[in-house]
């Protein structure tokens, strides 16, 4: 070989290693994507069993109705006190959950914040709007709004507009029935197409988003109205009784929050979930 030949046969060598080098690597990135593949395929996604979400550690939802300053009693707090509740919320570190999250914990075992609390409106007032949302948003929290649809566009209550704001502002929009009827006294296919499937119908008309998510009227339900439910609802919301043990995801607990102390609500929450 002379030198031109050594040149040569040199550069056809290296060139071979090199096409060599790239189609292994080729070979080993198509492996990779086969085996991703497969495991997607083979990937077995198991829901968790009644028994199983009810030894889950619980979250706690806060449940509030009125904010205002001249209405006493349970279902009403002013609005300095839920803005005293929210700082004291956000100074513990806590984190607003939504029920999708709530939803995918229970059922998939997905990850949430470690303290998690979910923030729940019942009953479609105003201040809800005026008063709820943006102290929430000021705190980097997002709430649960239950709705009932005879209320809309009535004085004191939430018109269209300011319940498509909330669900567009990353509020979720959820159920509370038609008129407050119980859960339990609807018998008839007309009382469930009255109170559940045409308010749905109207919510998300209203939203441009399904509807997930039922708050029972006065927390009252028994399993036959937990079973309906979870025909239409991932979730169902109760107050703090005990949770069903074959419909859990039906019976999701809340603590109503009346007006009162900071320190009060965090004893309430360590107390009741
Ligand atoms: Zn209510």
């Amino acid at each position: 070989m002379n030198k031109k030949q050594i040149l040569f046969t040199s550069f056809i060598l290296l060139f071979s290693m090199f096409s060599c080098k790239k189609s292994q690597d080729n070979h080993n990135a198509d492996k990779a994507l086969t085996d991703t593949v497969i495991v997607n395929k083979t990937a077995v996604v198991t829901k968790n069993t009644a028994q199983q979400i009810l030894e889950k550690p619980q979250v706690p939802v806060l449940c509030y109705h009125r904010i205002d300053n001249e209405t006493k009693g349970d279902y009403s707090i002013t609005p300095a006190t839920l803005e005293a509740h929210m700082k004291a919320l956000s100074d513990s570190g806590y984190t607003s959950i939504q029920p999708t999250q709530l939803y995918d914990y229970l059922v998939y075992n997905k990850a949430i914040p470690d303290k998690s609390v979910m923030i729940t409106f019942d009953d479609s007032r105003t201040e809800h709007f005026e008063i709820a949302a943006p102290v929430m948003e000021k705190y980097g929290f997002r709430g649960v709004f239950f709705i009932m649809t005879i209320t809309l566009n009535k004085k004191n209550y939430m018109d269209t507009t300011q319940i498509a704001t909330l669900a567009a502002r990353g509020h979720e929009i959820g159920l509370h029935s038609m008129d407050h009827t119980m859960a339990t006294k609807y018998k008839t296919d007309a009382d469930w197409e009255t109170n559940v499937n045409k308010p749905i119908q109207k919510l998300s008309q209203i939203t441009h988003k399904q509807v997930d998510y039922w708050a029972y009227p006065n927390g009252v339900f028994n399993t036959e109205s937990a079973a309906k439910l979870q025909e239409h609802f991932k979730l169902s919301f109760i107050l703090s009784q005990k949770r069903d043990s074959v419909y859990p995801l039906q019976t999701v607990r809340r603590v109503i929050i009346p007006d009162i102390s900071t320190n009060s609500l965090m004893k309430s929450i360590k107390r009741n979930f």
